[in-house]
């Protein structure tokens, strides 16, 4: 595997806690006054660059991924179950009905589908927020990638424009990491990816809205627009997601999938060091297991097979 991609694949998993860290004490404020925009790690309700559920449940799928070597659902579902048992921090309100679900018996594929029927409009970020591990393993296998980046998703979202975003956003992250500019994959991706005419129209609108257009909700719309309107005015990791936290509302779960997206895009090295070095987390909950830095490049290794020789500091021992 070339550098490049190292650092891309990288990126995404390191990319997408880092978001998730910096959006975390913005989360449900208004959004920031643009001369007064937040740039670095902050407390919140949890410790400075401390990740919440977003990250909590990419974990749980990457493990998942790593111990089945498939997208598995029921283990998959399982593992949000035990998630869920530890009493997070924070959680959804979509996700806790369909995991109390699970928890009385149901099976995943009834559960969802139950607690759709309940809410019918509801489409929350809930399934996008967590959908990146699925890029870093099959980055380079469209058809395998887009099968699983939905099935994911229908472990607890079945809404149509959920299940089709984490298609969407995994898509743009694999084309990134074989090289595309941003904008090349998001043609790419709103071309060939399959989707709801009416989240298509939010994706071709979303990179030309102004900011105070934006709201930033829970709804997945509203954050697959943000992150792309983000992603795509800005050039830089660091700018990128600086704009997309400083939205407020649901600041994590944007800065989540933007980070994703730009750690794709601009690869480990562009985010800033100062953000990397205060990322926190315990995983699994309430295990004392505390993952920084290290952890997160470690999974990214695993789950896109990255051998030592593909690192920089094995280059450096051989004199590349
Ligand atoms: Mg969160």
């Amino acid at each position: 595997m070339n550098i490049e991609t190292t650092h891309r694949l990288r990126g995404i998993a390191v990319g997408a806690a880092i978001g998730d860290a910096l959006g975390m004490p913005l989360e449900f404020e208004n959004a920031s006054p643009p001369g007064r925009m937040i740039r670095e790690m902050r407390a919140g309700r949890l410790p400075a660059g401390s990740i919440t559920d977003d990250t909590e449940m990419a974990l749980a799928l990457a493990e998942s991924l790593l111990a089945r070597q498939q997208l598995d659902p029921d283990d998959v579902s399982a593992r949000f179950l035990d998630w869920f048992k530890r009493h997070p921090a924070d959680i959804g309100i979509h996700t806790t009905n369909v995991l109390v679900s699970i928890a009385h018996g149901a099976a995943w594929e009834t559960a969802a589908v139950k607690v759709q029927q309940h809410y019918p409009e509801s489409a929350g970020n809930g399934s996008v927020m967590r959908c990146w591990p699925v890029a870093v393993l099959c980055w380079q296998d469209e058809v395998t990638l887009d099968n699983w980046s939905r099935l994911q998703s229908r472990v607890t979202h079945v809404h149509e424009e959920c299940i089709a975003g984490c298609a969407f956003i995994n898509s743009m992250i694999a084309q990134m990491v074989k090289g595309a500019s941003p904008k090349d994959a998001y043609s790419y991706s709103c071309k060939n990816v399959q989707m709801p005419a009416s989240l298509l129209q939010v994706i071709r609108l979303a990179p030309h809205r102004k900011r105070d257009e934006l709201r930033n909700t829970g709804w997945v719309r509203h954050t697959i627009e943000s992150a792309l309107w983000g992603l795509l005015n800005t050039d830089t990791f660091e700018e990128a997601l600086i704009q997309v936290i400083n939205l407020g509302e649901d600041a994590d779960t944007a800065g989540t999938v933007v980070g994703a997206l730009a750690g794709a895009a601009y690869g480990f090295d562009a985010i800033p060091d100062a953000w990397k070095n205060i990322l926190w987390g315990e995983w699994p909950v309430r295990s004392r297991t505390i993952w920084r830095l290290a952890e997160f490049t470690a999974l990214a290794d695993q789950l896109a097979g990255i051998q030592a020789e593909d690192t920089p500091q094995a280059r450096m021992v051989n004199g590349e």
